[in-house]
């Protein structure tokens, strides 16, 4: 929001100087799960990015990015890293209190993580009519079987999201 560049970095390294992980007012934690998501890309990893943030704290616990390449492990995308690391961080095995924000339509394992995390608020960029499971697929939040359902709001970031892995996938073709 009008930030010069000199006032972006400075706002930047005060986010990392910030130990308690506070996010900046006119920060969006979408915004950070897009910057996970460029990142991962940059490790040659499909982009998607996820943060969760403890709400009333407006504090992150956790933040990845997809690394199923790098572990070699077809479970490893970033909402599944983020809620393992937000639990270890908070030592709990629930998450509530908590918000994923992701910057793609979750598929049915990690809605499927969620749903058992008990997180509050699930927040997604692009939709993915291909591999989704929220608005897509399976829809499980709707199915009687899903125990918890977050509230759900899409769209956030979307435009940045799917440009993202558009040209991801359009330098691999
Ligand atoms: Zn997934």
């Amino acid at each position: 929001m009008g930030l010069t560049a000199a006032g972006r970095r400075r706002h930047e390294s005060r986010m990392s100087a910030n130990p308690d992980n506070r996010i900046p007012a006119d920060v969006s934690p979408m915004d950070l799960a897009l910057e996970e998501a460029r990142q991962a890309a940059q490790r040659d990893e499909v982009p998607v990015g996820a943060v969760i943030v403890l709400r009333a704290e407006r504090r992150i616990v956790a933040r990845a990015g997809n690394e199923t390449e790098a572990r070699q492990d077809p479970t490893a995308h970033a909402e599944m890293l983020a809620i393992r690391r937000a639990a270890e961080a908070l030592g709990r095995s629930r998450l509530t209190g908590c918000d994923l924000y992701v910057t793609l339509e979750p598929c049915a394992m990690c809605a499927g993580a969620i749903a058992h995390a008990r997180l509050d608020r699930l927040y997604f960029g692009a939709t993915d009519p291909k591999g989704g499971a929220v608005l897509h697929g399976g829809r499980l939040f709707a199915q009687p079987t899903c125990h918890h359902r977050p509230d759900i709001y899409d769209g956030l970031g979307e435009s940045d999201a799917a440009a993202l892995l558009k040209q991801f996938f359009a330098e691999r073709r």
